[in-house]
């Protein structure tokens, strides 16, 4: 379709998909159109640091050549068999990804909540066939504030209430303590019913919170004590996000069960993946789980280029040191401005906490001026504005970014 080439273009885009999309979405009024590295263009042609990458799926930058690349090649090669039959990149992948993240297999899917709908069976199953938990009695626990999507069963363990209401009845088997609290966590894994643990090692739809130090760890001890899987979904932490390849390595922690989406692809094609021991996966049997694109060809091809250039690129240590610049860039911001009341975060996921209730439209308007200014972010939990680049920043562009924040800190200041 052609594009209409008027001064009301962004208009236009949005008034179509408020038109005809569902409105399961508030976006920023920004209308995209291209992106390359860590920047974005909207159809006017206005330039913008992406401080979102796509919930941190675009973690090795817009349209980054080498993963373009294989997807062109495989596409043009071979898209879509089903699992009906081998195809020639699946297994070269699967090798890949778990002799990368030190796993005997990988199970493929396509989003990030499917692989934790696969996660979950996964620990069921394995909880009734080696933990011998009695039929469909199994527990899982979760954390209070959890994210893992938006499917029937992912909502039902969820405590938002916009993610529950009214989508009921739920799936039961799940117990829900708060986060970072391992008094709850031993008490919750005295029933002798309980799977698996599932948790965030950073709560990110939630705001960006990092659990105290040892969390972690301690609570995967907890669970070998009490011979409960320990699953970490990693989808938003993982892959160099946090300044280490999974936020677990922080704490020496290697989970039972790992959950990877978004940046698998660099945001390029829809991969997730659930990874585990032969001991786990080996409960999964032909047509006990499955997905027609799960592992396609093109999601192979993609994800192998996607996990490479985290390696080559050394992203993790970008990350890792990029984000202390930032925290500290906007610790100062902190200081100075009443309006705002903490920065936090761990490599190049943080959230910058502005001094107002969660229900005003503070975060929101800063967000609006960051987008005039030329900075992408978005407000979560209200008052929550969560800064994520692109992994494949420079210092320099990182800095030019931090100069956008303070001056539209500044100026909504003076203007308020
Ligand atoms: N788990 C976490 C921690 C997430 O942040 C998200 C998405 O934001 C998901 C799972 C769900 O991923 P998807 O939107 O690809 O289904």
């Amino acid at each position: 379709m052609e594009k209409v080439e008027t001064a009301q273009n962004a208009q236009y885009y949005i008034e179509l998909e408020n038109k005809y999309g569902a409105h399961n979405y508030h976006p920023l009024p920004v209308v995209l159109d291209r992106g390359e590295g860590p920047f974005v263009w909207d159809v006017e042609g206005k330039q913008y640091f992406d401080f979102l990458s796509a919930y941190s799926a675009v973690n090795q930058g817009h349209c980054h050549p080498k993963i373009i690349q294989a997807l062109k090649d495989q596409a043009e090669q071979l898209t879509l068999t089903s699992r009906a039959f081998y195809n020639s990149i699946l297994g070269e992948y699967e090798k890949f990804a778990s002799d990368f993240f030190g796993y005997d297999k990988l199970l493929p899917m396509n989003s990030g909540v499917e692989a934790i709908e696969t996660a979950v069976k996964l620990a069921r199953k394995w909880g009734y066939e080696r933990k011998h938990i009695p039929a469909n009695e199994a527990k899982i626990i979760v954390c209070e504030n959890n994210f893992h999507g938006r499917t029937t069963t992912i909502i039902s363990f969820s405590s938002d209430p916009d993610s529950r209401q009214n989508f009921g009845p739920y799936t039961r088997g799940f117990v829900r303590i708060p986060y970072d609290d391992l008094d709850a966590l031993r008490e919750a894994l005295s029933d002798d019913q309980v799977a698996a643990f599932l948790v965030e090692p950073i709560q990110g739809e939630a705001g960006v919170m990092v659990p105290g130090d040892g969390y972690l760890s301690e609570s995967y001890k907890l669970c070998k004590e009490h011979n409960v899987l320990f699953i970490a979904d990693e989808v938003q932490t993982g892959i160099a996000r946090t300044g280490k390849l999974l936020a677990c390595d922080y704490e020496g922690v290697k989970p039972d069960i790992l959950v990877l989406g978004k940046a698998l692809s660099g945001g390029v094609y829809p991969v997730s993946a659930v990874l585990a021991d032969d001991s786990i996966m080996g409960v999964i049997h032909p047509g006990q789980h499955g997905s027609t694109f799960g592992g396609n060809p093109v999601a192979a091809a993609v994800a192998i280029a996607a996990l490479k250039v985290i390696e080559d690129e050394e992203l993790a240590d970008n990350a890792l040191k990029l984000g202390k610049k930032f925290r500290k860039e906007l610790g100062k911001m902190v200081d100075k401005y009443e309006l705002l009341s903490l920065v936090r975060g761990k490599g190049l996921l943080n959230a910058l906490v502005v001094n107002d209730s969660p229900h005003s439209t503070t975060a929101w308007d800063l967000c609006m001026d960051l987008a005039e200014n030329g900075l992408l972010a978005k407000p979560t939990h209200g008052n929550i504005i969560r800064f994520a680049p692109p992994l494949v920043i420079s210092e320099e562009q990182l800095l030019e970014g931090i100069e956008i924040i303070r001056r539209t800190v500044s100026e909504f200041v003076r203007k308020h």
